[in-house]
């Protein structure tokens, strides 16, 4: 008997990016470009304060060396504003070419103007539209900041932001709904004048005379359902190169989760050309790590490749001790801290997939799925360790090393398939 096998089932893909146009961020080596045909970039924010030279250079170089491509550090007051060519002559000095994006909020205009070392330094500004100035200072000092951009041949970032949105424009457009013989909710009327802030001072600032191809647009919001219909508008009504963020994500597993609801179908959809995971750290923890998160995000949607990944099954009662747990995490953790000279070393590395398993079950079948995967002993199986490469057996390990020379195994596969000689 023939049977006919009829496959009607193709892996998601995402939609194409929506068409933006390029901005170039920065100048030489470390430069990037948000928008167009280039891939989506990560960036990141310090929380030092950045009139802390040493502590800012420290973090700033951190967060590059961890992945982010673009740097952004709070510029509120003079003694920042002097404090940011000493960063930027120090970073160069150590070889980190990210760019610099300076932040600014009410006092933009006063700070560049009265520090012409810092707006030269600064690789891109971003303006609030909300608090840039209110009333009939508003446009003054919209104006002046643009202006700097255009003097010292910088982007500009307008970001719009649902927690200091213009209040005037939200006002006028409540009264407005509010005459309308079937108002809409406070909500919608909401995002539409997050959107519209944002699109509007684009429209200015192009006015004043500064081209598309340096303004890059974002309209945060902290709700992963208004960030998606919020962004969704903006792709609609603008062909501005987007910058995509939950804002205030929060800590921990929230701040991943909603942030990777929100810009994952976000970008599912073609919408987005930067990210920036707002996470909120532990007191002390680490900042690099909203840059992981954001790279994992792009890397395991298929859109970008930085670190080789780990699968890993969650483990379970069959899993005999934490041998599997410490096994899987201390080769992530090998990965991510041997990555900066890999890359140099081994072109192509970050493609690699590894997989570490912890039982019979599912073990063996996920592991030839890998480049190279372990499959532990379960419960009650005997206590060796098979090894897959390239989808066969290579070899089985056993006893207490197990760990150790499993890392040895993934190290010398490196050095065979992507050293410069292989
Ligand atoms: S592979 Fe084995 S240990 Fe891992 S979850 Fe499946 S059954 Fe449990």
């Amino acid at each position: 008997m023939t049977t006919s096998l009829k496959i009607d089932n193709p892996a998601a893909s995402p939609a194409s990016r929506h068409n933006t146009i390029g901005v170039r961020i920065g100048e030489g080596p470390g430069s990037v470009i948000v928008g167009g045909d280039a891939p989506i970039v990560v960036q990141s924010m310090t929380n030092t304060d950045t009139a802390d030279v040493e502590g800012t250079v420290a973090q700033i170089a951190a967060l590059a060396r961890s992945g982010s491509e673009i740097v952004r550090i709070t510029v509120d007051r003079d003694e920042a504003a002097v404090a940011v060519p000493r960063i930027k002559e120090k970073l160069l000095r150590m070889g980190v070419t990210t760019p610099i994006v300076g932040d600014f909020h009410y006092i933009g205009h006063k700070l560049l103007a009265d520090h012409p070392e810092c707006a030269r330094a600064l690789d891109k500004y971003r303006i609030n539209p909300g608090n840039v100035g209110f009333k009939d200072k508003k446009d003054r000092q919209f104006s002046a900041i643009v202006e700097q951009a255009i003097k010292h041949g910088k982007a500009v970032r307008i970001g719009a932001n649902w927690g200091s949105l213009d209040q005037d424009l939200l006002t006028g457009m409540m009264d407005e709904n509010a005459r309308l013989p079937r108002p809409l909710d406070a909500r919608a009327v909401t995002r539409e004048a997050l959107v519209r802030s944002a699109i509007w001072s684009a429209e200015r600032a192009e006015e004043i005379g500064l081209p598309r191809d340096r303004i890059i647009l974002s309209a945060k919001v902290s709700a992963v359902q208004d960030l998606i219909a919020v962004y969704r508008t903006l792709a609609e009504r603008s062909n501005h190169a987007l910058h995509l963020g939950l804002t205030e994500a929060g800590m921990g597993s929230k701040g991943i989760v909603a942030s990777s609801a929100a810009m994952g179908i976000l970008l599912q959809e073609g919408i987005g050309d930067t990210i920036r995971v707002s996470l909120t750290p532990e007191p002390g923890g680490d900042r690099t790590i909203e840059v992981t998160v954001a790279q994992e995000l792009l890397q395991t949607m298929g859109f970008r490749t930085f670190v080789p990944l780990v699968a890993a099954c969650p483990g379970c009662g069959r899993t005999t001790s934490t041998v599997f747990q410490e096994l899987a995490r201390d080769i992530q953790n090998h990965i991510r801290d041997e990555m900066p000279g890999w890359k140099v070393r081994y072109p192509g590395v970050e493609n690699l997939n590894v997989a570490v398993m912890g039982c019979i079950v599912n073990g063996p079948g996920e592991s030839k799925h890998a480049d190279i995967g372990i499959s532990l002993p379960g419960t009650g199986e005997v206590p060796v360790a098979p090894v897959f490469i390239d989808g066969k057996k290579a070899m089985t390990l056993r006893g207490p090393s197990i760990a150790g020379d499993f890392k040895v195994i993934v190290s010398d596969y490196i050095e065979k398939r992507f050293g410069r000689a292989g």
